[in-house]
């Protein structure tokens, strides 16, 4: 390790330690968003890990980016899902925003998030259904978004909408989250990830100027799926094995250490609760594996890093149900009833197969790779 990757692992070990693992239970019994843990990462400049040094980031690449997310989810599902979407939407920033944006950005003084899914298009976050209406030199958007992390935290949203004239899917922009026409719709109150402030936002005549484009008209689908994908399906695979890892150390804790007064014997002395925990660390550190190779991938601009791309998100996604399902069923009531703490786990690991690309359109994308297929 580097003297600088080190100074970093060793700052973010702090910021989970004294910062972020302490607040989570709260953040997930009230669903409030992790403002002090996001504040506590920014004064860390771990905000800016994606983001170029040039804009005042560290430049850290996809593994590093991944390291932070997974050590993050395994104190707080939210926290972690905050700061993957902010990664996420950097990463746009630095492709295509102006250099001031992304120096906000890698400071932390710039909340970053995607806005993709939309009530008309659901998963299918590709192809919007909400409009881009030139106008002047200014530009109208209408949308009814579905779900956007951090809608009220963020400074501004990595927006989709329909492109203004030229051929595509969709277009991308950068909309400030407090533009006069942007309604947040209802608070966020989900089964789990509940301070992640995922709520649905409304867009009525959101006037944004037309420079506020990102990338090019009617190329919003090829920044989604060059840049957003992998960086997305990554972090959302580290989030997955971060929740993985803490319920597996959880879990293997509270089986060595309760007794059955009866026999004696620990729930750990039961060769089928030690089969469920093997279970559970061997389906994990398979995600965890791929997860780092398909980093490597990435890095290395691998010729299966799409295939990887795609795996990854799939299998951490499958992995984080089965393990935390296994989680649940060797505490038994303790868990049930809250009191070792796999539950929240249990309850964030969900969203994983279900934030788009699902992992059922995955599966559909890596069989269509594997029969030689056009995937997208
Ligand atoms: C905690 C959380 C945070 C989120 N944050 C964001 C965010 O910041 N930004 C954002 O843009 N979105 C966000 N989302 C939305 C997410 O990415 C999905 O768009 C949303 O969860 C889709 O839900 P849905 O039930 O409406 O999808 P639906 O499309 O109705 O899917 C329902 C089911 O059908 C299956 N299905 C759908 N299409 C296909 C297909 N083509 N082939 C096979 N099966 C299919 C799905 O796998 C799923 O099981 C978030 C979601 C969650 C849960």
């Amino acid at each position: 390790m580097t003297v600088k990757a080190q100074k970093f692992a060793s700052l973010l070990e702090q910021v989970c330690t004294r910062n972020i693992g302490p607040a989570a239970a709260a953040v997930d019994a009230n669903g409030e968003f992790p403002y002090r843990s996001i504040d506590a990462l920014k004064t860390a400049g771990l905000m800016g890990a994606v983001s170029a040094r040039e804009a005042g980031g560290l430049g850290l690449g996809f593994g590093a980016a991944a390291a932070i997310v997974r050590r993050v989810a395994q104190e707080c599902g939210s926290t972690a899902m905050v700061l993957c979407m902010h990664y996420c939407g950097a990463a746009v920033l630095e492709a295509y925003a102006p250099l001031q944006v992304r120096h906000e950005a890698a400071a932390g003084d710039h909340l970053s998030t995607l806005a993709f899914s939309e009530e008309g298009s659901r998963s299918h976050f590709w192809a919007p259904a909400s409009t881009a209406q030139a106008a002047g030199a200014e530009v109208i958007l209408n949308a009814r978004k579905s779900w956007i992390t951090s809608a009220s935290a963020a400074s501004a949203y990595v927006w989709s909408s329909k492109p203004l004239s030229a051929a595509g899917l969709s277009t991308l922009w950068l909309v400030p989250a407090r533009a006069p026409g942007i309604e947040i719709v209802g608070r966020f109150d989900g089964l789990g990830l509940r301070g992640n402030d995922s709520s649905p936002v409304a867009a009525r005549d959101v006037r944004i100027p037309a420079a506020a484009m990102l990338g090019e008209d009617g190329k919003g689908f090829e920044i989604m799926m060059g840049t957003v994908l992998p960086m997305f399906n990554l972090l959302s695979a580290a989030c997955a094995v971060g929740l993985m890892e803490a319920a597996v150390g959880r879990t293997a804790e509270h089986a060595a250490r309760v007794r059955h007064g009866d026999t004696g014997a620990a729930l750990a002395d039961l060769p089928t609760i030690r089969n469920y925990i093997a279970r559970m660390r061997v389906k994990a550190d398979m995600a965890r594996t791929l997860l780092e190779d398909t980093a490597a991938a990435l890095e290395g601009v691998r010729e299966d890093s799409m295939l990887r791309v795609l795996e990854c998100k799939a299998a951490a996604g499958e992995a984080a149900d089965e393990v935390l399902g296994l989680a649940m069923r060797v505490c038994g009531g303790a868990a049930f009833r809250g009191e070792v703490g796999v539950e929240r786990y249990f309850r964030d690991a969900r969203a994983a197969s279900v934030m788009a690309p699902t992992t059922d359109v995955l599966y559909d994308f890596i069989g269509k790779a594997v029969c030689g297929m056009e995937v997208f």
